[in-house]
């Protein structure tokens, strides 16, 4: 790889470029076992940190290569994997509730896909309920789904609010992250204070009326 192919790489970084909705994902993304992928990927850590110059007999390192394996495949980013995305079953609105639901604070730990390092605040979510109700804890589970996988702040709240119009059978879904990213704070321009909130809204939240009243639910989060 040339120098210029770098620049460019660290400036589509530093830009926070995203060119998809969906994460991008192969193929064949999920056709080996969790396990095959620890393995391959406690290989290949292994040799990053080989590479750096770290001695892997000594008895703190020598098992870092699968502690970070297994974080990767089972913890950080568990949400790459359908088959782990959380089962949303809706109720009936048995109630008549046709307002305004706002599930706030919901925590954010993510990591972003071109420097995979954390992205950790809070995401603000707010529906007007038709037919279907969930339960509120889903929203933070599937939150939580979507966070866990490498992202961009943009992609994030698209894929939060898509899956959840589909799920409540509404257009009328609006979402807000604010959230510290470690690659702007840690590295790069190393801003301790700044952060980033990305809104994404769809059906009555096209309404400056609607948005401003969930707005002022979720106040100024600071994150
Ligand atoms: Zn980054």
């Amino acid at each position: 790889m040339n120098n210029k192919n770098n620049e460019q790489i660290e400036i589509l970084g530093d830009n926070h470029f995203s060119a998809n909705t969906e994460t991008p994902l192969r193929a064949d993304a999920f056709d080996k076992s969790d396990d095959e992928k620890i393995k391959n990927i406690q290989h290949h850590f292994g040799m990053i940190m080989k590479e750096m110059g770290l001695d892997l007999t000594d008895d703190s390192l020598s098992g870092t290569p699968y502690r970070v394996a297994k974080m990767y495949i089972k913890e950080l980013f568990y949400g790459l994997d359908p088959a782990n995305r959380p089962k949303l079953s809706t109720f009936n609105n048995k109630y008549g509730y046709k307002k305004m639901l706002v599930e706030q604070n919901i925590t954010i730990d993510s990591a972003c896909e071109h420097h995979f390092l954390p992205i950790v605040g809070h995401a603000h979510v707010g529906y007007i309920p038709k037919d279907k109700v969930i339960g509120l804890s889903k929203i933070n589970r599937l939150v939580d789904y979507y966070a866990h996988r490498p992202q961009v702040q943009e992609r994030l709240v698209l894929q939060i609010r898509n899956d959840l119009q589909k799920v409540l059978d509404t257009e009328d879904v609006i979402v807000s992250v604010c959230a510290k990213h470690l690659c702007v704070s840690s590295r790069g321009i190393k801003d301790k204070n700044s952060f980033t909130t990305t809104l994404e809204y769809g059906g009555c939240f096209a309404d400056k009326a609607y948005r401003d009243e969930f707005l002022t639910i979720i106040g100024q989060q600071a994150v």
